[in-house]
């Protein structure tokens, strides 16, 4: 299995997927050993359902020590990354491609805000970004959403998180966020290939397709406010004045003018 380390792009792909982000100082040294492969993200719910949550999930509680998950997730739907390296929250089970009762070593954690007792509905600002931030794991690390898994499905423990999400549904919907290439974010080397590309149509004044541009247009730049046509065909541009000129002929030809019919030139009705 290919190693590839710690998830210190995990602020920069969900900002990227366009959600909230706060980074918790010291979230990149923050874990119990490092991961090897991550490959896959296992779903959970804080069952607290308030706005201290996070306190427990990134310092642990009296029986077992923090980080508890790489993020919290808030009922607005902002995430906290907690920390980069491996956390407790997967405890035994099993899943199709995951190690059995060790997962911990190999997803992301994520506990979205809820009591998860049925008293608070998800919010769809808070589901909404629970889909998108798996997603964008999910894409950042090359896997579909099939390893996007709920912690009662992974569990042998008789978890229950997180409550009330049908998993199949928001696999499906996973899925559908993780396909849409055009939300992907553009790397340094496409966005300066495309701004090269975008210098060459505003190049000086005698480029090459500034010279396109006046033969098609007129003289004038466009940068200068616009073009002024050609004083050849009393302000038109080329387009405007070969319509013209075909208009004419049209109105000759309906008058069998004999002058039309020029040799080598086709023939409209041809
Ligand atoms: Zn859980």
């Amino acid at each position: 299995m290919a190693w590839s380390g710690d998830p210190l792009w995990l602020a920069d792909v969900l900002r990227a997927e366009g959600l909230k982000v706060i980074e918790h100082d010291g979230w990149k040294f923050r874990g119990h050993g490092d991961f090897g492969n991550v490959i896959g993200v296992l779903c959970h719910h804080t069952a607290g359902g308030g706005e201290n949550d996070w306190r427990i999930v990134q310092n642990g509680r009296s029986d077992l020590p923090g980080p508890l998950a790489q993020l919290v997730l808030e009922r607005d739907g902002t995430y906290r990354v907690i920390a980069a390296g491996v956390c407790w929250h997967a405890g035994r089970g099993s899943w199709n491609g995951w190690p059995t009762n060790n997962a911990n070593y190999s997803v992301i954690g994520i506990e979205a805000v809820n009591s998860g007792t049925g008293s608070q509905p998800w919010p769809a600002v808070q589901l909404d970004a629970y889909k998108r931030g798996c997603a964008a794991i999910l894409r950042r690390i090359g896997r579909g959403s099939g390893d996007c898994v709920a912690h009662r499905e992974y569990s042998s423990e008789g978890k229950i998180d997180p409550w009330g999400i049908d998993m199949n549904a928001f696999r499906r919907d996973v899925q559908t966020i993780i396909d849409r290439k055009g939300d992907a974010p553009m790397s340094a080397a496409e966005v300066k290939q495309i701004q090269d590309f975008v210098k060459g149509f505003v190049g000086p004044i005698g480029s090459d397709v500034k010279d396109i541009r006046e033969q098609l247009c007129g003289l004038g730049q466009r940068d200068a406010g616009g073009y002024k046509g050609w004083p050849q065909l009393n302000g038109a541009t080329l387009v405007d004045a070969v319509a013209e000129v075909l208009k004419r002929l049209d109105a000759l030809e309906a008058k069998d003018c004999p002058v039309i019919n020029i040799p080598g030139f086709p023939d409209k009705a041809a």
